[in-house]
């Protein structure tokens, strides 16, 4: 899928909502195509007892509906002040989450920009278990 078509879509999944406490739920969006081509939404919860960011969101989705295998992912978050759309790159741990879901998520594409594109080993360097040390 193109990059902006799934910037867009990523994009109407906002709707910041703050809570009482001062918390911001669905000020990000997340779109993840999985391997078998479905695309699913998600968007993020910051809780102060668990914070789950919207592509986490989306690949719980993705795993509700028994895939493992993501093709593409992207965020995107708006600034209130500016209006301007801004593409996120995923956090350490969504990066980890992924490449946990299944190795073969090494190779999916994680959408920087409409037209910039990484592949998620790329962004998770040193990733392979380490060699058992002589000591
Ligand atoms: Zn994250």
């Amino acid at each position: 899928m193109k990059n902006r078509d799934l910037i867009e879509q990523a994009a109407q999944l906002l709707k910041p909502h703050r809570t009482s406490a001062g918390r911001l739920f669905g000020d990000v969006g997340a779109m993840v195509v999985s391997g078998s081509g479905a695309v699913y939404p998600g968007v993020c919860v910051d809780t102060p007892s668990w914070g789950l960011c919207a592509e986490r969101s989306a690949l719980a989705t993705m795993v509700t509906h028994g895939e493992y295998r993501i093709r593409q992912v992207v965020a995107v978050w708006r600034n209130d002040e500016t209006g301007q759309l801004h593409v996120l790159p995923p956090c350490g741990v969504c990066r980890e989450f992924m490449r946990q879901l299944d190795d073969a998520n090494l190779d999916a594409e994680i959408i920087l920009d409409t037209d910039r594109t990484a592949i998620l080993r790329d962004l998770i360097p040193h990733h392979e278990w380490p060699r058992p040390l002589d000591l």
